[in-house]
């Protein structure tokens, strides 16, 4: 049976909870929320192509400066020392840490620039009205890399790093800060201003021809029955474009991704992840993560020896920052990811809006953990002074940054409607 692409077009689902919802299109600076877990359907932009491509522009404009310049210099014992955020990866690797200086350099560096490609790409494209075949696999690269670019983390990281050190180093800022800083702000605006849905739609009226799928030979039967998942009405929703497709289609074909009604071996996927990460937070909570060499005596500290330092000086406010950043966070993104997974045994039904809420929470929250991370980075570059004083990464950034990436990687996997299918099946027994 072929789909009705009438009723498709009048139609949305939630990638919260799966309900069935009608395709609302709301007014510029408006936001549409789904009734049943929360999860924010649409948020409208005005002139969101035009406004991305502008931003995009000024991002990169910034970038060589924000990356190359120096961002400050400290000064202390007679010596002083710059750096940029190369020189802080360039160290970073000389410590031989190479999974932690991957992940500074990837999250900093390389997915920063190559996001802005990407959407400097895409949305010049669409405002000159070209649609090269590339354009939606750039989309959905943009898509899928942006939560692993973490300027804003580490421009917090530099904001700990001069409180931390102002009181025994002098410090002189360059322009390097003020370009990144502007870069922070740039990125940040772009993810506010950007309309995916629009961007979408764009690309896809403008592609001459849909991606070509296969189908897998199931009819369609649409029910016109309230308040049920899309799932059981034989449609499925893309996780990448959002578009709502029948479930028969092997791929989208709007940006061409593997069309599943639910993200692919999830449960399993995510027990591993989260089990791992919990595995991980041991050595990294208990091996020291920076080691400080003062007139040549080391001193390594764990992640629980700084904040108590940041305590004993008074400066309560930071101590909270990187206690949240640091134990917090990683425990509560594991502690939560334990509840949510629990929650897809058959029957549990209580709680299910405050849970799909929780889980958006923890897909947020996960990238500020790399706040430590990237004040340690920036500490080895600033603080360089041979004998006198130096500073470098310790075993526990490692387990740190894995923890990190494993908690990130659950977010991902992780398929909430699974929580409303096991509900629904449940009420559905009931009944029978
Ligand atoms: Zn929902
Ligand atoms: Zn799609």
């Amino acid at each position: 049976m072929k789909p009705d692409a009438d009723i498709l077009e009048k139609i949305t689902a939630c990638s919260g909870c799966d309900m069935l919802l009608p395709a609302i299109d709301p007014a510029p600076g408006h936001t549409v929320l789904c009734p049943r877990c929360g999860t924010t359907i649409k948020k409208r932009s005005s002139h969101s192509i035009l406004k991305v491509l502008a931003l995009s522009i000024t991002g990169l404009l910034l970038y060589f400066p924000s990356i190359f310049l120096p961002l400050m210099t400290f000064e202390s014992f007679g010596f002083h020392d710059s750096a940029s955020i190369v020189d802080s990866i360039i160290i970073f690797f000389q410590n031989d840490y190479f999974i932690v200086s991957s992940m500074v350099l990837l999250s900093a560096l390389v997915l920063p620039a190559l996001l802005l490609i990407l959407i400097f790409t895409v949305s010049f494209n669409l405002y000159r009205e070209n649609y090269p075949s590339f354009l939606p696999l750039a989309f959905k690269a943009y898509i899928k890399l942006e939560e692993w670019a973490m300027v804003e983390v580490y421009l917090l990281g530099v904001m700990i790093t001069v409180i931390k050190m102002k009181d025994s180093a002098d410090i002189q800022y360059h322009i390097g800060l003020f370009c990144f800083s502007a870069l922070v702000l740039i990125s940040m605006a772009i993810t506010t201003m950007i309309d995916r849905e629009i961007f979408w739609q764009t690309i896809e009226r403008g592609e001459k021809k849909q991606f070509y799928s296969r189908t897998r030979e199931t009819p369609l039967t649409l029910c016109k029955e309230p308040q049920v998942s899309a799932n059981r009405n034989g449609l499925a929703l893309c996780h990448t474009c959002h578009k709502l497709s029948p479930s028969h289609l092997v791929t989208c074909p709007r940006c061409g991704d593997r069309l599943h009604s639910r993200k692919n071996q999830s449960i399993p996927r995510t027990w591993a992840l989260v089990l791992t990460s919990a595995l991980f937070l041991v050595p990294a909570n208990l091996l020291p993560i920076m080691r400080v060499d003062l007139f040549g005596i080391p001193d390594r500290s764990t992640i629980l020896d700084g904040i108590i330092y940041f305590f004993h000086n008074g400066s309560w406010f930071i101590g909270m920052i990187i206690f949240t950043a640091s134990i917090l966070v990683p425990v509560f993104k594991i502690v939560g990811l334990l509840i949510l997974l629990l929650s897809t045994r058959p029957c549990s039904r209580r709680f299910l809006r405050k849970k799909t809420k929780m889980f958006h929470f923890i897909a947020f929250i996960g990238r500020w953990s790399m706040l430590d991370i990237f004040v340690i980075a920036l500490l080895s570059a600033l603080v360089d002074f041979g004998f006198f004083s130096s500073v470098q990464a310790a075993p526990a950034a490692t387990y740190f940054c894995l923890v990190v990436a494993a908690t990130m990687g659950a977010a991902i996997t992780f398929d909430p409607r699974i929580m409303w299918d096991r509900c629904f099946s449940c009420t559905k027994k009931k009944e029978d």
